[in-house]
């Protein structure tokens, strides 16, 4: 079975085309600067080295049909028809209130999509261009959207619920959503694996640091608690995303600042011009502040402080709503790769049990690894993490039930 996953982003589409029988990837690529003067297209293959050119892609809709004609190209292909692919499986921010599992694409689904528009507004309508898109080019195969917020729906209402009136939650459906539910998930599970022990016997806490990071606390498989919240927004210090900060400065600023008078304005103050970029001034990018705090910059060191300091905050907090944890996973851009960033958090928790061996942390890998000392009550583990084989399991699983 071949399953074919898109991703599309608010200006970017990605795609991973699945052998299932052994879950390797056959095609793999991503089109880049969508609607801007030049766009950029790098495709790889199982058998072919990366490639990169420089595109002319004004929308979603051109970007999804470059991507289709080239897997099917006679030369460079992957495929020889497009019945060889078994459902495509769409990667979908924000599912809302409507949807809490994977569905299959439907008329009514597409119409619940796209009132869940208002909500994620970058990203819901890409997704609903892409699936459009894919119709055309792949009529009569099936999509399955798999949504980000869907492992998140375990987490009990004295978690999910704002403390505001009630009628908030009723009316807007504002509550907890959290995202990254398909990274958790799958990391959660190779957790178990790496262990020895299955999921349900286990209490874990995931740390997905990337530009945006959020920290989910998993107990026997289930969500209890994650930090991002109505929008991925909150919780800890991000890349350009401010994280958790009094509610009440947004009014003051409102009131105070001539510029801050519309919820765009502050939208870009908080997601793009906060976290790591807003403190040090320099980048959003944690190598580039690593390397200006190295060399004395002041505000770069403040910067990745803050942000480790976030995380070592809400890593606290699970492990007492848990209990205890036994694994401790570091996944994503930052936790795959910054061994700064992993030292900072986990140096100072031996009382939790939590114990680094600073030499495996430092050993460069890409491979999923323990990071933790022999005695180390809690297992620390980097973990890859892998949304795309997550969303082609999901859409192989939805066809199967389905048939
Ligand atoms: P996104 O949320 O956009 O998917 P990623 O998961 O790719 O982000 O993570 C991007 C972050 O990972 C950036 O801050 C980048 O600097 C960081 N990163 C990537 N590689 C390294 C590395 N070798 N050392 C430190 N940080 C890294």
């Amino acid at each position: 079975m071949k399953v074919l996953v898109v991703n599309c982003g608010s200006s970017s589409v990605k795609y991973t085309l699945f052998e299932m029988d052994n879950e390797k990837k056959i095609a793999w690529g991503i089109v880049e600067c969508i609607g801007l003067l030049e766009s950029y297209y790098r495709r790889q293959t199982a058998v072919t080295e990366e490639k990169k050119k420089s595109v002319k892609v004004a929308s979603h809709t051109e970007a999804v049909e470059l991507i289709i004609n080239d897997l099917l190209d006679k030369e460079i292909g992957s495929i020889a028809n497009i019945d060889e692919i078994d459902v495509i499986g769409h990667r979908i921010v924000h599912g809302g209130n409507r949807f809490s599992k994977s569905v299959l694409v439907t008329k009514e689904v597409k119409k619940g999509l796209k009132e869940c528009f208002s909500i994620a507004p970058l990203h819901t309508p890409a997704h609903y261009a892409g699936i459009l898109a894919v119709e055309k080019m792949l009529p009569g195969i099936p999509s399955v959207l798999v949504f980000d917020t869907a492992f998140h729906q375990t987490i009990p209402d004295y978690a999910y619920m704002y403390a505001l009136p009630y009628e908030y939650y009723e009316k807007y459906h504002i509550r907890k959503y959290g995202f990254h539910g398909t990274s958790h998930n799958y990391v959660s599970q190779r957790a178990a694996a790496m262990i020895g022990k299955p999921l349900n016997e286990l209490k874990l806490i995931t740390a997905h640091l990337g530009n945006g990071s959020s920290i989910t606390a998993v107990e026997k498989g289930k969500v209890i608690d994650t930090s991002m919240g109505f929008t991925p927004l909150q919780g800890v210090v991000m890349g350009s995303r401010c994280g958790d900060i009094d509610p009440a400065i947004i009014a003051y600023i409102i009131k105070i600042h001539p510029n801050y008078r519309n919820s765009e304005a502050l939208n870009t103050l908080m997601n793009k011009e906060s976290g790591l970029l807003g403190i040090s001034g320099i980048s959003g990018d944690m190598r580039s502040t690593v390397k200006a705090a190295t060399e004395g910059n002041k505000k770069a060191k403040l910067a990745f402080e803050m942000l480790c300091y976030s995380i070592k905050k809400y890593i606290s907090s699970y492990y007492g709503i848990l209990n205890g944890i036994d694994g401790l996973v570091f996944t994503a851009g930052i936790g795959e790769n910054s061994t700064a960033v992993r030292e900072k958090i986990c140096v100072n928790m031996h009382a939790m049990g939590i114990e680094m061996d600073t030499e495996k942390n430092n050993k460069p890998s890409s491979k999923e690894r323990f990071v933790s000392t022999a005695d180390s009550k809690v297992k620390i583990m980097i973990i890859p993490t892998n949304e795309e084989l997550m969303i082609a399991r999901e859409s192989r699983a939805c066809i199967c039930m389905r048939t």
